[in-house]
């Protein structure tokens, strides 16, 4: 009676450790198929061997999360298609920005009775509005889409440490249950609420803000200043999402994807890390170049997260409702110093 096969589309810093989570319950629980199948984009390491190779050698991620074994179910697969094509349950964990270009080559490529969960923050924006990263999928593939968010930073859930995360589910209890089932530990508590937009719009629009963090630290502000960004960030994000989707429900900002995750990323995230190293260099060093020097091929989401917003915003003439993402924004791209972030986010 093992009905359920999963494959998890990436293998980044949040990617390897949602797929030791998963293999290790995948090992425990009946209706799974111990295997967990991991899509890595393939790259070659300095030593001349694959990526691939050295994950299903030493069960180890040795570039995205060195140090830690996933478990000798979870197996590396460099091919998109065959990574997914026997799962019937996708869990997706990409950078955002390399998300479209995936679900266009799985066109046609992946179960039709898939149900699929997107663990990334970031969203889309179209000629038509913005799109959620949960919503690309489904309406690419065919297949429902969960989320899960939370105060998840990769590094600590990897040691076990205790946390907790939401899974945001759009009809069907049942499934949202599937999802908790698989992803929960007695480390890491899964809780489901009715309310996918919500919870992915908690997760997104948080890297924004922790930008602002990261500025504020950079400028060496305290931490009355960074709670004060937090909570102006928190109402823009309560503000946009409901204004987005009138479904959004306030008690998810309760939730651990809402002032939980706001939390953590504005104190340990890499998002708060390189703002702090762009506010330290007064703006002159890009965050392309601090991201490659400092990340070592991880990815930020929160800059083009702040593009994205300031699109819908300007879009929409929202701007002025928005002073602390609009600030952001124009932070980044150095159009505004990093001290213009408490200069120009003043707000009720
Ligand atoms: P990451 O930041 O470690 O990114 C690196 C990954 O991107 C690698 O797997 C790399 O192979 C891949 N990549 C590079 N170029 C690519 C390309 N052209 N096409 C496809 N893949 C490419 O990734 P992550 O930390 O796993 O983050 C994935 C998502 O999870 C993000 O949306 C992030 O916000 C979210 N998230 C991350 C954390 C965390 O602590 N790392 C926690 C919660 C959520
Ligand atoms: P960063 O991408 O800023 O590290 O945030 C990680 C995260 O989303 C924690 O929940």
């Amino acid at each position: 009676n093992k009905k359920f096969k999963v494959t998890v589309v990436g293998s980044g810093n949040w990617g390897s450790v949602a797929a030791k989570l998963i293999g290790s319950n995948t090992l425990k629980l009946s209706s799974f198929h111990d295997e967990v199948r991991m899509w890595v984009f393939e790259e070659t390491l300095p030593s001349g061997e694959k990526l691939t190779d050295v994950i299903n050698r030493d069960n180890e991620n040795v570039k995205y999360l060195p140090g830690i074994k996933l478990g000798r179910n979870v197996v590396a697969d460099p091919d998109l298609v065959n990574a997914v094509k026997d799962a019937n349950m996708l869990v997706f964990v990409t950078p955002h920005q390399f998300m479209e270009g995936i679900c266009r080559r799985l066109v046609g490529k992946v179960r039709s009775d898939a149900e699929a969960i997107s663990l990334i923050k970031g969203m889309e924006v179209k000629m038509e509005g913005p799109c959620m990263i949960s919503s690309l999928i489904s309406e690419l593939l065919g297949i429902n889409c969960c989320v899960l968010m939370g105060a998840n930073i990769a590094n600590e859930i990897a040691k076990e440490m205790f946390s907790e995360a939401t899974v945001g589910y759009r009809e069907h209890r049942e499934v949202a249950e599937r999802w908790v089932n698989l992803f929960s530990t007695t480390y890491f508590i899964v809780s489901p609420v009715q309310d996918v937009e919500g919870v992915e719009l908690c997760g997104t629009l948080k890297n924004v803000v922790a930008l602002a963090a990261g500025f504020v630290d950079g400028l060496d502000m305290g931490n009355n200043t960074k709670a004060a960004i937090m909570r102006i960030g928190l109402r823009e994000m309560r503000v946009f999402s409901k204004l987005m989707f009138s479904s959004v429900k306030d008690n998810t900002f309760f939730e651990s994807c809402g002032v939980a995750d706001l939390i953590t990323t504005c104190l340990g995230g890499r998002n708060r890390k390189v703002a702090e190293a762009f506010a330290r260099n007064g703006g002159k060093r890009s965050f392309d170049e601090l991201e490659a020097e400092m990340l070592q091929g991880q990815k930020l989401q929160g800059v083009s997260t702040a593009k994205e917003v300031y699109e819908v915003l300007s879009k929409r003439g929202w701007q002025e409702l928005f002073p602390l993402f609009t600030t952001v924004h124009e932070i980044t791209i150095g159009h505004l110093p990093p001290s213009a972030i408490v200069e120009h986010s003043e707000h009720t």
